[in-house]
């Protein structure tokens, strides 16, 4: 009798297994199709006369509190994904300015910048660029007021987690948060990724976000109808939120780890999404010329873990105008976007989807005043992945 109930415990646990070696097997053919892509990039540096510069926004390190990020594992982690520059976004501590202290500058050959996350009195979170000495007392202080003082400055604000406060909307800020993955993260059922990471963990560490990676359906509708309402420029980054410390692990009685699954070391967090800004060639990449671009809006959000983008522009037919740009209608303008990958390209009118067209380079001819972008979709990446997003670009401003 004991036996036979030791037996069918054993059939339940292998059987209770089968959907997580499923689950490993699609991971392996995301791999595959992966390593396929990267054969199949393809470069045309004539007719752009922008650079693209690759980087992540949104990171925190030990300064910050809740983090345990050393500066060189960040500045290993920007090296090892041949990153172009990082912005910090250090939380002030109250006896400290935490934004003189963090990377600022070059470090081996990266480009530093920075920033504070704030909370504001208004209930906002912003990231401000570059950050602040006062950054520790602006949660007295109303969302514009700490955006005036930043234009007062030359930086920027931007409205991180957009969906905690709406306060932000009618306010002046440069821009929206639209993507943040510890915030995807976040949504991981810890069960499931526990069985996950037994299977997966150690042959796919990388693609451990792909069981979880979701379009960020809601804040883009929330920055869509921002920009509608105000009738003004918006523009999209995505935020890393890189803190080293989002996972799951297994630890014997005295504390020694049996099994550690970490979603979110810089070096991962780094490859998975990243913010693209583009810059007139000769300009080069420098602080002032990075803070312009994001400003303008010449940037680009990009999965760049299932393909590096560089090389994407959306741009206007015939004229040195590209993402964040404003065109006149009456010049009846073309609009092109331009991959590195054959991919499928949804153009976007005011949030909604108007049109769609697959290729390396497509052509769009805007039928109205309204704000363009588009999101540009990989359709051979299969499960868990179908159907999500490889890039999401900023507007197109047709007046
Ligand atoms: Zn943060």
């Amino acid at each position: 009798m004991k036996r036979k109930i030791l037996i069918a415990i054993l059939v339940l646990i292998i059987l209770s297994q089968i959907p997580f070696v499923y689950r490993r097997y699609r991971l392996r053919r995301l791999h595959n199709t992966i390593q396929q892509l990267a054969t199949q990039r393809v470069f045309s540096f004539d007719a752009t006369e922008y650079v693209d510069y690759k980087g992540v926004i949104h990171v925190h390190s030990f300064l910050g509190g809740h983090s345990t990020g050393s500066f060189s594992e960040l500045i290993a982690a920007a090296n090892a994904n041949q990153l172009d520059f990082v912005i910090m976004t250090e939380h002030p501590q109250a006896e400290f300015d935490t934004s003189a202290m963090t990377l600022n500058g070059s470090h081996a050959g990266v480009l530093f910048i920075n920033g504070n996350e704030v909370a504001t009195a208004s209930g906002d979170r912003l990231l401000i660029i570059p950050g602040a000495s006062n950054a520790a007392t602006m949660n007295t202080q109303s969302t514009q007021q700490i955006i005036d003082q930043q234009k007062a400055s030359g930086g920027l604000a931007f409205a991180a987690y957009p969906d905690e406060s709406l306060n932000w909307q009618s306010t002046k800020v440069d821009g929206v948060e639209i993507y943040n993955l510890f915030t995807n993260a976040r949504t991981i059922n810890r069960f499931v990724t526990f069985f996950d990471g037994l299977w997966s963990y150690r042959a796919y560490p990388d693609l451990m976000f792909a069981n979880f990676f979701a379009r960020p359906a809601d804040n883009l509708n929330r920055w869509d109808q921002a920009i509608a309402n105000t009738n003004r420029k918006l523009v999209a980054i995505a935020g890393n939120d890189a803190h080293s410390n989002v996972g799951v692990s297994l630890n014997d009685s005295s504390g020694n780890q049996l099994l550690g699954i970490k979603l979110d070391p810089y070096e991962r967090s780094f490859r998975t999404v990243r913010t693209h800004v583009l810059i007139k060639q000769g300009e080069g990449l420098t602080r002032e010329s990075l803070i312009e671009a994001l400003s303008l809006g010449h940037c680009y959000i990009s999965f760049d873990l299932f393909s590096d983008a560089s090389g994407f522009n959306f741009s206007v037919a015939n004229s040195d105008k590209t993402m964040g740009d404003e065109v006149a209608l009456r010049t009846q303008p073309r609009v092109i976007v331009r991959t590195t990958l054959p991919s499928r390209v949804v153009l976007i009118k005011n949030g909604s989807a108007v049109e769609q067209k697959s290729g390396m380079e497509v052509e769009f001819s805007p039928d109205g005043a309204g704000a363009y972008r588009v999101e540009v979709y990989l359709d051979s990446l299969p499960a868990p992945v179908t159907a999500q997003p490889w890039i999401l670009s900023n507007p197109i401003y047709v007046r």
